[in-house]
């Protein structure tokens, strides 16, 4: 609102200003009437020039949408088409459509009225022509001020939408990828979740077709996790998946990509690194768990995990590659879990 109170307090300055020094022009041509008109009109934007400092910009902006359709309108019937005035009208159009502040169906009524007012103006400034005749170098200095008038006001109303537009996008931009981060991420551990897991292998599929470059999939599952769950409480259960997650993570940098699968389940995709290493860095990881005293507040939790690991094949394709990973972890289940099946 404060953007705006600037906004309509500089158009008001540059109508007052234009008011003002075109209304010596036409004292100077001895159109007293006229200049004292135009001097009347000049206060009217003093009077939204105040009022943007007392907090009021709603009403300022409502006063200042009457003004400069009355004032243009009185200019051009009393003084004629070649003054200029009408065109204030357009500029009037400008500011209403841009205007965030009101609602379509008035804008549109708007324009409606302003429109009829305008053609009204070139009818009556036609058929009753007043050709103004000013004073030696008036003219010229009348129609130099409307010309720097109304270069100025388009740079001023193009100069704040298009800044406010920039801005909004901005924030929408901002606020987009703060969406998509949010959707991606695994709230509990800030892993990728299973979504975005799922978009990486199928890249990594299609990618295959063309280079052939091969990746393994591991799933993980921690055992017995139920157990601490039940021993210990929920939020120490939550406790385990994050660190395990850190420790997920670090494993897999510039390895692969590691996601929540599932409650207790991960999933690794290996992409530089073979079967057999992949294997070799998933046993010194399972080790490290294995050994590692995680501390929640004062009890001490060992956890191990079983992992499931397959290389892909473009014959059977992600899904299948997938459960049979899932099968193998599921044999190192039955076999007495902490390891790894190949
Ligand atoms: P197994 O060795 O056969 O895998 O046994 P398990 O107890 O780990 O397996 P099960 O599937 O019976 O239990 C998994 C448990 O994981 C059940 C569920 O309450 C727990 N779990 C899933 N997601 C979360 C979570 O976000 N936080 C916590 N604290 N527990 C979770
Ligand atoms: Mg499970
Ligand atoms: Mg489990």
């Amino acid at each position: 609102m404060k953007d705006l109170a600037v906004f309509i307090r500089a158009l008001s300055v540059l109508y007052l200003f234009y008011f003002i020094l075109t209304s010596v022009a036409l004292f100077a041509s001895t159109y007293y009437l006229f200049a004292l008109l135009e001097f009347l009109c000049a206060g009217l934007f003093l009077i939204v020039f105040i009022y943007t400092y007392r907090g009021r910009t709603n009403f300022a902006m409502d006063f200042f949408g009457a003004v400069i359709v009355a004032a243009p309108t009185i200019l051009a019937l009393t003084t004629g088409w070649k003054t200029n005035f009408q065109w204030c009208l357009l500029v009037e159009i400008l500011v209403l459509y841009f205007s965030l502040e009101i609602n379509m169906d008035v804008k549109v009524k708007l324009f409606w009225v302003i429109s009829v007012d305008f053609v009204m103006i070139s009818f009556f400034t036609h058929v009753f022509p007043n050709n103004l005749d000013f004073s030696r170098g008036w003219g010229i200095y009348f129609h130099m001020i409307s010309a720097l008038f109304y270069a100025g006001i388009f740079h001023i109303i193009a100069y704040f939408y298009s800044n406010k537009f920039n801005a909004a996008e901005e924030n929408l931009r901002d606020v987009n990828n703060k969406l998509r981060e949010m959707a991606s991420t695994d709230t509990l551990t800030s892993l990728p979740n299973r979504r975005v897991m799922n978009e990486h292998l199928t890249m990594l599929a299609y990618s295959y077709e063309r280079t052939n470059e091969p990746f393994t999939i591991a799933i993980a599952d921690i055992d017995y996790f139920k157990k601490i769950n039940d021993t210990f409480g929920h939020e120490a259960g939550d406790f385990i998946l994050k660190n395990l997650s850190d420790i997920f993570k670090e494993t897999m940098k510039a390895k692969g990509m590691v996601a929540r699968w599932g409650g207790e389940e991960f999933l690794f995709v290996f992409e530089n690194a073979s079967g057999n290493q992949a294997k070799t860095i998933l046993e010194g990881m399972r080790i490290q768990i294995e050994k590692t005293d995680f501390h929640f507040n004062d009890e001490i939790i060992n956890v191990t995990i079983t992992i499931g690991l397959e290389d892909f094949s473009i014959v059977s394709g992600v899904e299948s590659t997938i459960s049979k990973a899932d099968s193998k972890l599921y044999t190192g289940k039955t076999e007495g879990r902490n390891r790894i099946v190949y």
